[in-house]
């Protein structure tokens, strides 16, 4: 049936050729109990790794049933050693992990056997190896005897027609060593089996054919009929020949698609090998865990940071660029009134409306105006009548009750804390001040601050409240501040910046309605260079209105006279601006609401609020949409730079995780050359490894999601845990599970290919 004609096997390597064994001549026939012999070296590992397909030849032929070998592709090898080929060796390479049973399985989940069926050869196969006690044994617990057993029950369920054993008895004293010797000669009734052995009494009794090799060579074939006298055969004529060409194949490449386990085979070795090694699970589950943890924080802090970079992004007009707040105006132009408010929070994914949303982009500070004393409160402000303070809650003083009068909430750490300082703040007289992009604008009269209330808080911002008369003051300090001026004096067209105090509207007490006080400076706009008595026109734009006026000048100041004919005091500062009456002024900057802001529940959604809010009448406009085209760059190459910076932290813990986990896998090694041995084809181990480490990773994201919904739940608190939560929601979460799932693919595939390159077969190439 095995027909060796010629065969020669060379090594080669680093340009040595060295021979296996040379010119091999030989008929192997069922029935068969053949002992190959000979010193060490001589050849006969070599040999039977050539008849077992585990290695390849250069020169001659080998017949399998009368079929060629010599032009098999790996592929053919695979098929040649699952249908005909069991092996059985020294070190018994039997999987430690499993028990008895399972090893033996593991040949029969490669058939096509039913269950059942499995079960019951399996059982009359331990009965005959004498197993049938130790079957949930576990392979690393038996005795070396007994391992061999269960090789030989592995091979037997194989039912392969040839069995080759290498020095099957090498590792065992001689009483197993006698029982697995006799188990195997019983299997050579109906198969063939070929032996190595060093040891040839102690299977004398049973050999019908002894060969014994020298130097590569066959030097003796003798076939042995226990009961007739031994015949010795003729030696095979050797000729010398120069070993050139001898060209190795090309190593054992991994192939797509083909397997021969079942799908549900391969779930239930996967699962079990999962399990079966207690601290190799724990340490890969401890790896995916720590490796989707990673990652999941990873992409919340680029969403944390893109979030950031919408509310850093400023342009002229806005501060607060939260990518949840739309500006709305009426697309008629007219005020936006109580029945609009009320309309507007009732839309949906509309969260909430703020009134004077110019406040939100407002920063405004209360500054001592007397000598001597320095205090200094800058942030936002809010309307004391929303708040529930009594004067029980302070710290300090009371809540106040004048228009003119300010609380004060702050840090509980800032250092004029004390009882001290809070009295002779009390007892000062305060400036607010608004501050808007361009230009601090001085607002209404003088200030009293009545009262403190010191608290926890995570930021040195205080927060001013006030009456809604100081906020009418703010809000027009505000539109002030962020309004152009022009002014069409004897013919000429002025127009003055925002920032500008040249030709800025302020308001006076000194001047009449429809009277101005300019400067000395106007007197040169005409040829008699007097300016009082003449008319100019004023027009005020911002981004919400425009609106004009007609003035006469009724008088000029000059910085001699400044502060007696203004009221005003600095006039570096303050030299250019037009004075007015306070009512002109307020018709100028306190107008009705013309816009104001809408925050929605869900940014994403926040295009189709926008369709809504055209639909109801109002000219929206997303505060993101408005920012400055530099911005937009900074934050694109901010987003590039982050998607690099997070690419790159992915792609090295990839290749982390990928060498932590090949050398957890390390000792997976030996299980997947078996598997091979045993006639499993590659794809089958990529396709347990990949079950394998796609389950520990799972495993891991979804111990991960309870951690993180445990967190959401309340019990623990950690920082980073909470940017997840706050930033993730489900689709983000669907994200992070394929391409964690697709990091584990890649990485089983790596493994699987490094597997195969260097050792598969070479693990079982007993020399
Ligand atoms: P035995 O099993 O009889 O002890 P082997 O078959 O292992 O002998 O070895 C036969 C010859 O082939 C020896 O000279 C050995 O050095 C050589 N040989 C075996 N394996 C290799 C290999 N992988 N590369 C190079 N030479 C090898
Ligand atoms: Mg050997």
């Amino acid at each position: 049936m095995l027909k060796l004609k010629n065969v020669s096997k060379f090594y080669y390597s680093n340009g040595v050729v060295t021979s296996g064994f040379t010119k091999v001549n030989l008929e192997l026939e069922k029935g068969e109990f053949v002992a190959i012999t000979g010193e060490s070296g001589s050849g006969k590992s070599t040999l039977l790794n050539v008849i077992s397909g585990l290695d390849t030849y250069e020169e001659g032929e080998m017949y399998i049933n009368g079929e060629e070998t010599s032009a098999y592709s790996n592929a053919d090898f695979e098929d040649y050693r699952r249908k005909y080929i069991a092996n059985i060796y020294q070190s018994f390479n039997l999987i430690n992990s499993y028990t008895v049973y399972q090893n033996i399985e593991m040949v029969l989940l490669l058939s096509k056997l039913k269950r059942k069926e499995r079960r019951a050869r399996i059982f009359d196969i331990l009965k005959k190896v004498d197993l049938y006690k130790f079957r949930h044994q576990r392979a690393s617990r038996l005795s070396g005897g007994q391992k061999q057993r269960v090789a030989i029950a592995r091979a037997l369920v194989k039912d392969t027609p040839i069995i080759v054993a290498d020095e099957p008895t090498g590792n065992l004293d001689s009483e197993s060593a006698a029982n697995v010797v006799r188990l195997l000669s019983e299997l050579a009734s109906d198969k063939l089996v070929v032996v190595v052995t060093h040891n040839y009494e102690q299977i004398e009794p049973y050999v019908t054919r002894k060969i014994t090799m020298h130097d590569g060579r066959i030097t003796e074939d003798l076939k042995i009929d226990h009961r007739k006298a031994a015949e010795e055969l003729p030696e095979e004529g050797i000729e010398e020949e120069t070993k050139e060409a001898a060209v190795s194949r090309p190593a054992a490449e991994v192939r797509e698609g083909r397997k021969h386990l079942n799908i549900i085979s391969r779930l239930r070795l996967g699962t079990r090998n999962t399990f079966n090694l207690v601290p190799k699970f724990l340490l890969l589950l401890f790896i995916f865990f720590f490796v989707s943890a990673a990652v999941t924080s990873l992409y919340a802090n680029i969403r944390e940071s893109k979030h950031n970079m919408s509310l850093q992004g400023y342009n002229y007009y806005f501060n607060n660029t939260d990518e949840h707040r739309i500006i709305i105006k009426k697309a008629d132009k007219s005020p936006i009134t109580e029945e609009d408010f009320e309309a507007l929070a009732s839309l949906a994914n509309v969260k909430s409306v703020f009134r004077d949303d110019v406040l939100l982009d407002t920063q405004v500070s209360l500054q001592c105006n007397e000598q001597d004393k320095w205090y200094y409160f800058g942030g936002s402000m809010v309307d004391v009548t929303t708040m529930d303070y009594t004067n029980n809650d302070l710290t300090y003083g009371r809540m106040p009750v004048e228009p003119n009068e300010v609380v004060i909430i702050g840090p509980k750490d800032y250092y004029q804390n004390t009882q001290e300082a809070a009295n002779d703040i009390m007892n000062s007289d305060f400036q607010l001040w608004v501050n808007s992009n361009y230009s601090s604008d001085a607002v209404g009269d003088k200030i009293k601050i009545t009262g403190f209330l010191y608290r926890e808080s995570d930021n040195w911002d205080f927060t001013i409240g006030a009456y809604q008369e100081l906020f009418d003051s703010v809000k027009r300090g505000i539109n002030s501040g962020y309004s152009s001026t022009t002014v069409k004096v004897a013919g000429q067209e002025l127009k003055s910046d925002p920032w500008a105090m040249q030709n800025k509207v302020v308001p006076s007490n000194r001047v009449g309605r429809g009277k101005a006080i300019v400067s000395s400076d106007w007197n040169y706009f005409w040829e008699w260079q007097w300016a009082p008595g003449q008319s100019f026109t004023v027009t005020v734009e911002n981004l919400y209105y425009t609106d004009s006026k007609k003035f006469t000048i009724d008088d000029i100041y000059y910085q001699w006279n400044f502060t007696e004919k203004t009221g005003y005091s600095d006039y570096a500062w303050n030299n250019g601006v037009i004075l007015v009456n306070a009512q002109d002024y307020d018709e100028f900057f306190d107008k009705d609401c013309y816009q104001s802001s809408v925050f929605v529940e869900d940014a994403e959604k926040v295009r189709d609020t926008i369709e809504v809010l055209k639909e109801e009448g109002y000219e929206p406009m997303y505060i993101q949409d408005a920012l400055l085209n530099m911005d937009r760059t900074w934050m694109v190459m901010n987003d590039i730079f982050n998607t690099l910076w997070s690419s790159f932290l992915v792609v090295v813990l990839f290749f982390i995780s990928y060498f932590i986990v090949k050398l957890i896998m390390k000792s997976r090694n030996v299980y997947y050359a078996t598997v091979r041995m045993l006639g499993g084809a590659a794809g089958d181990c990529r396709s347990l490894i990949r079950i394998e480490l796609m389950l520990v990773l799972n495993l891991a994201f979804f111990i991960m999601i309870g951690a993180i919904y445990a967190a959401h739940l309340g019990y623990y608190q950690f920082d980073f845990v909470n940017v997840i939560l706050e930033y993730l929601k489900t689709k983000d979460y669907v994200i992070l599970y394929v391409v964690l799932n697709l990091m584990a693919l890649i990485i089983s595939s790596r493994y699987a290919r490094q597997l195969f390159k260097t050792s598969a077969m070479n693990v079982y190439k007993e020399v």
